[in-house]
Parts: structure tokens; sequence; C-alpha cells
């Protein structure tokens, strides 16, 4: 059941819990400065307790109300986990998905048998790359600042499906 806090101001806010379907916003740095900003384009809308968002991040959205601003310090550990070694492999360039010319240092994304994963160009020839498959953000300690925008309860269709629905979730 989802909770409720009364606020200040008397009226009731939810709080987020599983089963909730929240929409923030978010500016994510590490510490060579920002990396991305939600705000450039639309906010994040998910469905907590739902597989996609970082462990880390779910763990620090958990109990926040909208109006929440607060800032989350991840270790790599907790975010995208630290770099390998040794995860470079070849791959054909006609299964890189992304764009068409591919440049080093540049991130595509290739399916696997665990499902989409992003690599970044180390290498590029006429019909075979070199790839990177770390995460681009893996080994890297992160700041999300996170503005929390709304929280709702998850329509049985959502739950139905494990996603949220609307602006910035899934659309059919
Ligand atoms: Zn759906």
């Amino acid at each position: 059941m989802p909770t409720y806090v009364t606020s200040p101001s008397g009226y009731q806010k939810m709080q987020i819990v599983e089963n909730t379907v929240v929409q923030f916003h978010y500016a994510l740095a590490d510490a060579s400065g920002e990396i991305e900003n939600s705000r450039k384009h639309e906010p994040v809308l998910y469905l907590h307790g739902q597989p996609g968002l970082i462990d880390g991040l779910v763990e620090a959205l958990e109990g926040h109300q909208a109006g929440d601003r607060f800032t989350v310090e991840l270790h790599a550990d907790k975010a995208y986990g630290p770099r390998k070694d040794n995860a470079v492999q070849k791959v054909q360039v006609k299964h890189l998905q992304g764009a068409k010319k591919w440049r080093p240092g540049m991130v595509a994304m290739i399916q696997t048998d665990d499902g989409p994963r992003q690599v970044t160009i180390v290498k590029v020839g006429l019909s075979q790359a070199e790839v990177d498959s770390n995460h681009p953000l893996a080994g890297k300690d992160l700041t999300f600042d996170i503005e929390i925008l709304s929280v709702r309860e998850a329509t049985p269709e959502e739950l139905a499906h494990g996603h949220a629905h609307g602006a910035g979730g899934h659309h059919h």
C-alpha cells in the first residue's frame, strides 16, 4: 500500500514506495563535471520496484515525495560498477547501432544474449571494430542532483506491464 504523509501545509503527499510511478529531473556529474541533465529533454518517469534504474539511485529515492530536491553521491560500486580490464572485443561494424560512421570514443549499442548493451568504440576498420564493453560510466563515482516532480499510484495496466506509461515512460 502506498504511504501518505501530511506535509506542514496540511495536504497529503505520497511517498516513493514499491508500485508508485515517479517523475523526476536529474543532473548527473562525475569528478570532472556535468555529464547529463534531464532538463535538456524530458523528466524520467519510472515504476518504483521495477528494474531499470541503478540500485544506488533506487535506494536513495525510496521514501521521498514530490517537491523534494536532494543530492545522491554514489561510489562506482553502487553505480555502474568497476571498470573491467580485458573488456575490449572485436565486433562486426554492421552490428554497431546508433550511427552511420564510427570514430573512436563514440558510444554504440550492440545486441547481446543479455539484451542491448552500450559499448565504446576503441578502433574501427572497414568491417571490424574493437569495442570496450565497459559501461561508459563504469569505474566513476557519480553525483545525481534529483528533483522529484510527482509521485502517484501505478495503474493496474502499468503494474501488469511492469513499466510506467506517459511522457518519459513507455508509449504503445
Ligand atoms: Zn505498457
